[in-house]
Parts: structure tokens; sequence; C-alpha cells
């Protein structure tokens, strides 16, 4: 019965593979189709100073609302462009849209946009948002790029020549996910960071009894700080969660407790209304629960 079982959870696996594959391939199509066809959209998420509760920016999510099967999360196909190169026009197209958007916010207000580890090897990443920023007409102080900890996997003399032509346009930078990747202390010296956002996953359970988690928040912070670099809490959902960065010193704070990531229009009626700060209220104990 033993190899009975054991054949039959072959077969799944096997034939669970072969979808998969199928699926990827499938997807990849379609994805060349939906940035031709406007199927992607920029989603925006609040990110809020700590200090003031007001919104100082948003991050530009991308969403693909797929003809069949419906939204599908970045998660899932940002991956499958990397591996088919799509992912270099797509950030593109990104880039361009979110600097469009972000003409039409208040100047206080900045976007962030994450850039992947292909089009930060690509040297001209500095020409395109240079472009991006010019014919927005936005100033490049307003515009972050995230990027992860990947990055220092390439190859070093291109990656500082990357760094140093970025921060020569005036864009800020940000190290997305800290603390999950390859990390070593010794890029952060050279990188010339203007943030560091500490991944969700130390957030999560940090306000659990005996989580090690807030030990390692209030150390990255306190190495930001050294470095004069701001820190923003990512996935924050839960009061507890929130009071406990804040406790630690986190400049900043993106998650669900705020907000989720909003279309463009409704970023535009937030901003519009003139609700830059964020009432913790009724929508923190609706988040909480
Ligand atoms: P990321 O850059 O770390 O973005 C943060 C993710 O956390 C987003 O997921 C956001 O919706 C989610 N999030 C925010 N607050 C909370 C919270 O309180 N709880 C939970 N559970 N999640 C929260 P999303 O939008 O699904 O994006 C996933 C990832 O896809 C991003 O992670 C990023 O790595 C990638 N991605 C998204 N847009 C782009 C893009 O334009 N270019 C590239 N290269 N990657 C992108
Ligand atoms: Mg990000
Ligand atoms: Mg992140
Ligand atoms: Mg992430």
């Amino acid at each position: 019965a033993a190899k009975d079982a054991g054949r039959g959870r072959f077969h799944f696996y096997a034939a669970d593979l072969h979808s998969d594959a199928e699926e990827r391939r499938q997807l990849e199509e379609d994805l060349r189709d939906a940035i031709t066809q406007g199927n992607l959209e920029l989603y925006y998420q609040p990110v809020v100073q700590t200090a003031t509760e007001r919104i100082t920016g948003f991050e530009a999510l991308l969403r693909w609302n797929h003809p069949q099967h419906g939204f599908i999360s970045p998660a899932k196909f940002v991956p499958i462009a990397e591996d088919a190169g799509l992912i270099v026009s797509i950030g593109e197209w990104a880039l361009r849209t979110a600097c469009q958007d972000l003409a039409q916010w208040p100047d206080d207000v900045r976007v962030a946009v994450n850039v992947s580890p292909l089009q930060f090897a690509n040297p001209a990443l500095p020409s395109m948002v240079t472009s991006a920023l010019a014919s927005a007409g936005v100033m490049p102080d307003r515009l972050e790029l995230e990027i992860t900890e990947s990055v220092f996997l390439g190859d070093d003399t291109g990656t500082e020549a990357m760094f140093r032509a970025l921060k020569g346009i005036g864009v800020r930078l940000a190290l997305d996910d800290f603390g999950t990747g390859y990390s070593s202390l010794g890029y952060l010296k050279r990188a010339p960071f203007d943030k560091i956002k500490i991944d969700q996953s130390f957030v999560r359970g940090a306000t659990q009894p005996g989580s090690r988690n807030g030990a390692i928040i209030a150390s990255i912070v306190s190495l930001a700080e050294a470095l004069g670099m701001e820190t923003t809490a990512e996935g924050v959902e839960t009061l507890d969660e929130l009071d406990l960065v804040r406790m630690l010193g986190c400049s900043h704070v993106q998650g669900y407790i705020y907000e989720r990531p909003l279309s463009a229009p409704a970023t535009q009626t937030r901003l519009a209304t003139g609700l830059m700060a964020i009432a913790r209220g009724p929508r923190s104990a609706r988040a909480a629960r």
C-alpha cells in the first residue's frame, strides 16, 4: 500500500510539473500581449511617516488583469517576466507610467518604483530614468527606485557604476526586502541608499512573546540611522505591529493597517480630497480585527 501511495504521489507530482511548465509558457505568451493590449495597471500603496502619520509617498505595484484568469499577482508573474526578459519593457512601462501619475500629485509626495535586477544590470537604465522624469516633468528627488539585495550578486564594477549614475541623476534609492536575501553589511557601506525597507517577514510575528524579530528590527534601525538612511517597516497589519515598529524607531510604515494598494484614480481622489493625514481610528480597528 505504501508503494502504491508512493507511485500515486509520483504520478500526481509529474502531472503537476507538466502543467506548471505549460502554464508558465502560456502566461509568458499572454504577458507579451498584456503589455501591448494595456492589461497592466499600477496600483499605489501609501507610505506613511510614523512621526506625523502623513503620507509621504506611494509605492507603485504592478497589477495584471488577465482576460481569462482575471487578476494575477505580481508575486507570480514578475518572476516569469524576469525569466523571459520581459521585465525590462514592463519595468520601463511602470517607470514611465508612475512618473506620469506622479506629475498629477502634490509636489511633496513621492513615488517609489520597483526595479528588477535585470533592469539594474542594463546600462540603458539611467537614460531611461532621465527620459521618464523629463517627459513627465517631475523632479528627480520625487522618484525613489527600490532594488533588492540580489543586484549585489552581479559584477561589482557594473553595480557601482550604476549606483553612481542613478545618484548622479538625483533619484532616491531604497533597499527593498532587507534581511531576506544575501545580506552583507559590506554593500551598505558602498551603496548610497536613502532608505532601507525592512521586510515584512520581520514585522510578522514581531509582537509574539519571545520573538527575536523586534531585536532584529531595532538593530536594522540603528544601523540605518548611523548611516543616515530612513527605514520603512513593510507589511504592518495590526495596531500592535504599528505600535511596535513606531517604538523601535522605524521612520516610515507601509501596510494594510493604513491602506491597501489603490488604483491610480483612487489615489488621485485620496490626494485631491486633501486627506493626507490618515485617521487611525476606525480604519485601524478594521484592519486589526
Ligand atoms: P514588494 O516590492 O516588497 O512590495 C510589497 C508587497 O507587500 C506588495 O505586494 C504589497 O501589496 C504587499 N503588502 C503591503 N502591505 C501589506 C500588508 O500589510 N500585509 C501583507 N500581507 N502584504 C502587504 P504585491 O503588490 O503583491 O507585490 C509583490 C511583489 O511583486 C513586490 O514586493 C515586488 O517584489 C514585485 N513587484 C510589484 N510591482 C513590481 C514592479 O513594478 N516591478 C518589479 N520589478 N517588481 C514588482
Ligand atoms: Mg518594493
Ligand atoms: Mg518589499
Ligand atoms: Mg517583497
